[in-house]
């Protein structure tokens, strides 16, 4: 070994020690730290999936409670996942869940796999997701390789790039699995996770209160924002949508979604080019819904952002006509609608009406 090769593995281990330490003290008490139960580990990478942390607590505490083990979640009916669900949004995480615990307790007896092979085996569980659970769960030293890990790996090493770049990716990845062997492997993932959340931030990286600052190339260099560089934005898309409330008396009419192809339930609504468009739209929808009164509205009208989209939704309102409606209508009040799988959006839209 040359004396810079056994330099840097002195540094590795340096760097290393100090991170644990740092985040055995530092980490944000989360629920899904409090454990070491792979089933909940599972439950929350998944809903951690583009959601942030302060979001996704409460669903994690009441999917917990809902569905306490792995058979518990796979002996569920899907309504009752999804509806457990309801709000988080991407609903075919709880789908891929809910048919992963199935597999769980058919062919493993009930035990989550402890290898990545096993785990990626499961649906809905890619590279990362199965690294940060073995790892955390069942202690193998994998590397979780996300967004946030990218950043921080990058920053230390000094490595320029756009953040998108597959050949910066392959070789954080590289370097990420060969630090990952060590002492705490779980812990080491976290404290990844947690540096790269907290402290090592893209835009405005608080070196000050890092603790591997001086081992860090970005930090040295005197612009450690430029690492990696920043990848193209992706602004989201603008969207304005009409949304028809055939009303029942106190409740409305309600129809699978078909942007979670059915996982959820939403009144009947359609995207407009332009707001004044609106009115037509509504009153298409009355009609296709059976109901020739003009609609009324909009009632309300309510922005709702998601990662891809920038919704503008117009809440417009009609009295149900003694139409048939097809065999998956449903009709609920708006407070019935919060007990039923529905997207936040469709959500906000309803809620108070
Ligand atoms: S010193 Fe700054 S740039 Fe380097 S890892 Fe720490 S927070 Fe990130």
């Amino acid at each position: 070994m040359t004396p810079t090769r056994r330099r840097s593995d002195r540094d590795d281990a340096a760097r290393r020690a100090a991170l644990l330490r740092w985040y055995r003290v530092h980490h944000r008490d989360l629920p899904w730290r409090r454990t070491r139960d792979p089933y909940a580990i599972w439950v929350s990478e998944i809903m951690l999936q583009q959601t942030r942390v302060e979001t996704v607590i409460p669903f994690f505490e009441r999917f917990l409670a809902r569905f306490p083990t792995v058979g518990a979640l796979a002996r569920a009916r899907e309504t009752a996942v999804l509806t457990a669900w309801s709000g988080l949004g991407y609903y075919r995480r709880a789908r891929n869940l809910h048919r992963g615990a199935r597999l769980v307790v058919r062919e493993h007896a009930g035990a989550v796999p402890q290898s990545l092979d096993g785990l990626r085996a499961l649906p809905g569980i890619g590279a990362y997701t199965a690294a940060a659970i073995a790892s955390i769960a069942f202690g193998v030293p994998a590397a979780a390789v996300d967004g946030n890990v990218v950043r921080v790996i990058a920053r230390w090493d000094g490595r320029k790039g756009r953040r998108d770049d597959p050949a910066l990716r392959r070789a954080v990845t590289a370097r990420a699995e060969a630090l990952a062997p060590g002492p705490r492997p779980g812990d080491w993932t976290q404290a990844l996770m947690e540096l790269g959340a907290t402290v090592c931030l893209a835009r405005d990286p608080l070196c000050e209160r890092c603790p591997v600052e001086r081992w860090c190339r970005a930090r040295r260099s005197g612009r450690p924002d430029r690492y990696p560089e920043a990848a193209g934005l992706q602004t989201p898309r603008k969207e304005h949508r009409v949304m028809l409330l055939v009303r029942r008396g106190r409740r409305v009419l309600l129809l699978p979604d078909p942007a979670d192809g059915g996982a959820t339930v939403a009144p009947p609504s359609m995207a407009v080019s332009r707001p004044p468009a609106a009115r037509r739209a509504a009153t298409f929808l009355a009609r296709a819904n059976g109901v020739l009164d003009p609609p009324r509205g909009p009632l309300r009208t309510i922005r709702h952002r998601t990662y891809s989209h920038d919704y503008t939704i117009e809440v417009w309102e009609v009295a149900a006509g003694s139409d048939q409606h097809g065999g998956n209508a449903r009709w609920a009040t708006a407070a019935g609608v919060q007990r039923l799988p529905a997207r936040a959006a469709t959500l906000k839209a309803l809620k108070g009406l």
